[in-house]
């Protein structure tokens, strides 16, 4: 199986490219805050409890995250595994992650990250505000999703970087750039 992390600042492209990448590798793409936003629309019981902490930009809290990412999992059979979007995005759940698949006698295989600075972002997210109307991206909500990016996801790196599964790519440019150089750092790894 190919683990394949996608990591990023908010609007940094990660679902854009997770799409492209698992139809190319034949890998499942999950999306936390896909599916989040899916139990958000449908007023589902998760849904209503999630709704006001994403509106604000915040986290869900993580013991939340490993039920849901297993029964995403659990949906898919005979992939050639997974592109995870959005998770984990704090150090507890990568612990989680790695217990998650261990159980399953399996473990991360890569761990990428989109690299696009502050101004590009918050540009990318105002102009996405405006086109899909997405109610955490307004310029405060914004912000504090930065915030927390920085202070809570960032550190992962380290965490990655510690088992020699980390690569970077600069994620400016066009989106079949872009696409090009993930392609180049997953294809030793695959
Ligand atoms: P973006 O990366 O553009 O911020 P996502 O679609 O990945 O957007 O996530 C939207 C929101 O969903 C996040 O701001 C957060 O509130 C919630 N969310 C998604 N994934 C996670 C996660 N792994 N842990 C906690 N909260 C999450």
């Amino acid at each position: 199986m190919f683990n394949f992390i996608l990591f990023g600042p908010p609007g940094s492209g990660k679902g854009t490219q997770s799409i492209k990448i698992a139809e190319k590798y034949n890998l499942a793409h999950i999306s936390t805050g896909d599916i989040f936003r899916k139990n958000i629309r449908e007023k589902t019981e998760l849904g209503i409890k999630v709704q006001s902490i994403i509106e604000k930009g915040e986290l869900v809290p993580d013991e939340l995250l490993i039920d849901i990412l297993d029964d995403a999992m659990n949906k898919y059979k005979n992939v050639k595994g997974f592109v995870f979007d959005g998770f984990p995005r704090t150090t507890q759940q990568a612990k989680d992650l790695d217990a998650l698949l261990n159980k399953k006698a399996d473990k991360v295989s890569l761990v990428l990250a989109l690299e696009v600075n502050d101004d590009e972002i918050i540009g990318r997210l105002l102009k996405r505000a405006e086109l899909e109307g997405r109610k955490d991206d307004t310029k405060d909500v914004i912000e504090n999703r930065i915030n927390i990016y920085n202070n809570q996801t960032q550190p992962l790196i380290d965490f990655y970087k510690d088992k020699n599964k980390f690569a970077s790519v600069n994620g400016i440019g066009s989106i079949d750039d872009i696409f090009n150089s993930i392609c180049d750092a997953i294809d030793p790894f695959i």
